[in-house]
């Protein structure tokens, strides 16, 4: 629960002044704002202030305001699988009712400043739900070789490697020790 002063300047607060705290007003908006920094997992991320498209509504309730919105999200990255960068977008959707008083909400709620909210975590923990674990390039991206790291889709179909059986390479171990020794004498 954040009961800290907001910043009215900055980009994800949002004022809520004119619904009048009337349980009933709505009021829906859009908006184009910054993406906040460090907004990423293990490969993919959104670009710190890469435009994210917002459509949010508000509503007051009688404990406070209720935000619903979706967003548009770029994003950036790397292929899971053959590593090359990539960038696509994804489409989130997040709802967050923002109490008036501290009286009224739990202690993970969030809260009003007056008549200012504050949107961007919310917006932080519906990104980060949705970023996925593995991104690919593109559907069935084959990837890396496991024997040499070639790129499959440049390598072609027919790459492979010769196939050697562990036990017969124990065995031209055995071999070559055997040849070295007969040197040494
Ligand atoms: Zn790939
Ligand atoms: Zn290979």
């Amino acid at each position: 629960m954040s009961t800290r002063n907001l910043d009215p300047r900055a980009p994800w607060v949002i004022s809520t002044h004119d619904l009048g705290r009337r349980p009933g007003s709505m009021r829906k908006t859009t908006r184009t704002l910054p993406a906040p920094a460090d907004l990423s997992v293990d490969l993919i991320g959104v670009p710190k202030d890469a435009d994210v498209e917002l459509d949010i509504r508000l509503e007051a309730v009688m404990e406070g305001v209720l935000v619903t919105g979706t967003a548009s999200v770029p994003l950036s990255g790397e292929c899971a699988r053959c590593l090359d960068p990539l960038s696509s977008e994804i489409e989130v959707g997040f709802q967050e009712l923002f109490f008036y008083t501290a009286e009224d909400a739990g202690e993970e709620d969030s809260l009003l400043d007056g008549d200012l909210l504050d949107l961007e975590p919310t917006f932080r923990d519906a990104v980060v739900l949705a970023l996925p674990l593995s991104p690919v390039c593109r559907e069935g991206c084959p990837g890396l070789c496991t024997e040499c790291g070639v790129k499959l889709a440049e390598a072609g179909s027919g790459h492979r490697h010769e196939q050697v059986d562990a036990r017969w390479a124990a065995l031209r171990d055995l071999v070559k020790d055997d040849k070295q020794d007969t040197q040494d004498r």
